[in-house]
């Protein structure tokens, strides 16, 4: 499979507020390939939202090189065409819905785009399914749940049919049912052949990614499946880090003496490896 997001020796500085510089990204190299669904964690500072912003050139390597579907991001000519492939999606719903209209909302990014009227509406119709969220077209944004505003939100960047979705803690200002309507949408989309990158620091969200990318003071620390990341509790306590509850409690009885697989990061899992 190709490789859609290619980072090498990426780093980013920002001008502090005293004039100084702040490191936020230090020799960066990683590569995402296309249909991946990575998941980014790390401690707050650690540079994850800064990563986010290359992948959509919002911001510019200070050195380095971001590569987006082989286009170089400092190139200023392939800006649209880079954020195009790459739809982000943010924090806080609210902030990312523009319209008093749901199906008006979803059609501002084709329509910026200069996409025919019935193409748009076909696409609005479509990109509401993907997200379940069909039923609402005609509704006011404002009376949705965060959740619902969330896929609304997912919705909105389809319609630009992108190859790859970033989502920065998509997930952080909903309650848990509207965090598993949006993971569950996204599984789904990145099973339907989309790339995800999706950062968050809910540690249950990361175990349904492919391979999870840990960050800590603005350098890769770790990167591997899931099962790899989430055995190494200690050192990912040692980073400030929480570990899904199922592999703590492994751990936990590991080190009593029980001999359980490694492994063990689902409750499921756990119940299996306990109770065979
Ligand atoms: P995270 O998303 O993991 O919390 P960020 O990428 O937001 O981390 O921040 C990484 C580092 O860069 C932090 O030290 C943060 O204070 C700093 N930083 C982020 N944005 C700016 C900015 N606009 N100006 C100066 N420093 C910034
Ligand atoms: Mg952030």
């Amino acid at each position: 499979m190709g490789e859609i997001i290619k980072l090498e020796n990426l780093r980013h500085t920002y001008q502090g507020y005293e004039g100084q510089e702040v490191i936020a990204l230090t020799d960066i190299s990683l590569t995402v390939s296309q249909g991946e669904f990575v998941a980014v964690i790390g401690t707050n500072g650690s540079g994850k939202s800064t990563l986010a912003k290359h992948l959509n050139a919002l911001i510019l390597p200070t050195s380095g090189k971001c590569l987006v579907g082989g286009l170089d991001t400092a190139d200023p000519a392939k800006v649209w065409e880079i954020r195009q492939q790459v739809g982000m999606v943010f924090q806080n719903p609210d902030n990312q819905i523009v319209a008093a209209i749901v199906e008006e909302d979803v059609a501002f990014g084709p329509e910026n785009l200069g996409v025919a009227p019935a193409e748009i509406s076909r696409r609005v119709t479509e990109a509401l399914a993907l997200v379940n969220m069909s039923d609402y077209r005609h509704h006011g944004p404002h009376l949705l749940s965060g959740g619902q505003k969330q896929r609304v939100a997912i919705a909105g960047v389809l319609a630009m049919r992108p190859k790859c979705l970033v989502l920065d803690e998509p997930t952080a200002m909903l309650d848990p049912r509207g965090r598993k309507e949006v993971l569950d949408t996204v599984s789904r989309l990145n099973r339907e052949g989309i790339t995800v990158v999706y950062i968050t620091h809910f540690m249950e969200e990361a175990v349904s990614a492919h391979r999870v990318v840990v960050m800590e003071q603005g350098r890769l620390a770790l990167q591997g499946t899931p099962a790899e990341i989430f055995s190494q509790v200690d050192r990912l306590k040692t980073m400030g880090l929480d570990v899904p509850a199922a592999a703590e409690v492994a751990a936990c009885l590991r080190k009593q003496g029980l001999e359980l697989p490694t492994n063990i990061i689902s409750d499921e899992q756990l119940v299996v490896a306990l109770c065979p």
